[in-house]
């Protein structure tokens, strides 16, 4: 399940593909959001940004081990 077409204030730009986050993002998302499981978060590289489904306000960035690696060239 994706969202598509949306802001993303991490990248600051518009139309970001959104995902949910899997459990291990989850586990590593901010306290205010424990036990949440209606988070998602920009797919873009180099991206670490992740809110509730519809508030944006509410949302916060990823630790850094969790940013979108950049493609590997040699795949
Ligand atoms: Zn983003």
């Amino acid at each position: 399940m994706f969202f598509k077409n949306k802001y993303c204030p991490g990248c600051k730009k518009y139309n970001q593909v959104y995902r949910m986050l899997d459990a291990g993002e989850r586990a590593k998302a901010k306290e205010k959001h424990c036990g949440r499981t209606d988070l998602w978060r920009c797919t873009a590289e180099g991206c670490r940004w992740y809110q509730p489904v519809h508030n944006q306000g509410d949302g916060d960035l990823l630790p850094e081990e969790l940013r979108i690696p950049a493609a590997d060239p040699n795949e």
